[in-house]
């Protein structure tokens, strides 16, 4: 039996088991439209996984594989949390550490949903838009919050439930696994009840169907494996657009209850939102299931990191989507203009979202504003977005042309500007990393 899956491109992995007494059944398929599946999973009780890389072929799935891989190594037997949440936090060093050392690439990054079950007792611990969810008397509740623009919007009332799955920047996400060093998961731990059925899933699942169909095949088939493949046909049927990750796990009829069990508890979330809403009966607690002093005593610590890493992490991650297509938004671009008037290159947005700044200077170029056109000057200010670095070369290239056609016009008898109508980006990036570079000095200096 395969424990551990990165799929890579093969695709397509099924897993099952009758474990002593957890019924599983795992399934990942590359989908319809990616060449590659970048998704992997763990499914070696008591621990499970799904993790949704990100950053391209021979990164996204090297991401996901790092994290599983150290998962498994350093998760902890039983349902403690924070010894998951120290397992999450070396796989993010590990998915870092492999960018660094050249096993992947640059900017890969992955998510990380994973639970430990021990009796009755489940913790979750959780980064990034990978769902898990609890089947519980034929109703369906979200374990997990995404870290994504999109579930922002929602909780501030922008936008609704549904629309976000087929919004057009719901892959943009705010925190995952392979950028932040400080970054933290969040750790969820819920008691659990006899007959409860649990799902674990990638964002290929759940941007191409509804919750309510999410519902409908958790509730119409009793068998684990059927009720997996059926969950994959539905997102292919749908579209296929994604990688498609799904684990369905059943806790037995005769599941022992822990004296520890306080269904009645009502402990707080790191974050308000669709769990506690949905749920008041599940006990669920930010921090490892200790006594209650423990709990009290860390809860507020905990509380006030997450809030620091969550800023932390939207400012240095992120995803952006074109077309259902993960781009990191370091791969969008814009030019502006900088304090002296110099052209000056970012990657991501000109503008804050969600009330968020995404956006990492690259490099201040030579040209200079004022001697563009007045139009261009003012858009400039705006900021100009384009798609890529790439495309802010040619930008800038663009500019170098308009700058010598108009030098040559003005004064023709010095016609020896020769900027190379031919300028490739290459040597358009050449040139401005000499000029990045004798800024960044400056700056130091
Ligand atoms: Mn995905």
């Amino acid at each position: 039996m395969a424990e551990i899956t990165s799929a890579g491109s093969t695709g397509k992995i099924e897993i099952n088991s009758q474990a002593s007494k957890l019924t599983y059944a795992a399934r990942t398929d590359v989908g319809l439209v990616r060449e590659h599946n970048e998704d992997s999973l763990v499914a070696y009780p008591p621990l499970f996984a799904v993790c949704d890389g990100m950053g391209g072929h021979e990164a996204g799935e090297v991401a996901s594989r790092i994290a599983v891989e150290t998962l498994v190594k350093e998760a902890p037997s039983t349902a403690d949390g924070t010894g998951l949440e120290h397992a999450i936090i070396a796989a993010n060093h590990a998915v870092i550490d492999g960018a660094r050392t050249g096993e992947g690439r640059p900017g890969m990054g992955t998510t990380c949903t994973s639970l430990i079950i021990e009796g009755n007792r489940l913790v979750i611990g959780h980064v990034g838009d990978s769902r898990a969810y609890l089947l519980r008397d034929g109703e369906l509740i979200q374990l997990t919050q995404d870290h994504s623009l999109v579930a922002d919007l929602v909780r501030q009332g922008r936008i609704t439930r549904e629309e976000s799955r087929v919004h057009p920047q719901r892959s943009v996400i705010t925190r995952a696994l392979g950028s932040d060093p400080n970054m933290l998961p969040d750790i969820y731990e819920f008691a659990l009840r006899p007959g409860d059925r649990l799902l674990i899933n990638s964002d290929g699942l759940s941007s191409m169907i509804t919750d309510a169909s999410i519902t409908t095949i958790l509730s119409g088939f009793d068998d684990v494996d059927e009720c997996a493949d059926e969950l994959v046909k539905a997102a292919l049927q749908a579209g296929g657009h994604d990688n498609v990750t799904v684990i369905v796990i059943d806790l037995p009829d005769d599941l022992p209850i822990s004296p520890e069990a306080d269904e009645g508890g009502t402990a707080a979330m790191p974050t308000a939102g669709e769990a506690s809403a949905a749920t008041p009966d599940i006990t669920v607690s930010p921090t490892a299931g200790k006594d209650a002093t423990d709990k009290t005593a860390k809860q507020p610590k905990r509380r006030k990191a997450s809030v620091i890493a969550f800023v932390v992490a939207l400012v240095a991650i992120i995803a952006a989507a074109t077309g259902g297509t993960y781009a990191y938004a370091r791969h969008v671009a814009f030019l502006t203009t900088d304090d002296s008037g110099y052209v000056t290159v970012y990657q991501g947005f000109p503008d804050d979202i969600a009330g968020v700044s995404l956006r990492w200077y690259v490099k201040t170029t030579d040209i200079k504003a004022q001697e563009l056109p007045q139009p261009v000057q003012e858009r400039l200010t705006q900021g100009i977005k384009v798609g890529s670095l790439d495309d802010a070369d040619s930008v800038l290239t663009d500019y170098r042309e308009q700058i010598a056609e108009q030098q040559v016009a003005q004064n023709p008898a010095t016609s020896t500007v020769t900027t190379s109508t031919t300028s490739s980006a290459a040597s358009t990036v050449s040139e401005d990393s000499a000029r990045t570079a004798q800024t960044t000095s400056e700056q130091n200096a």
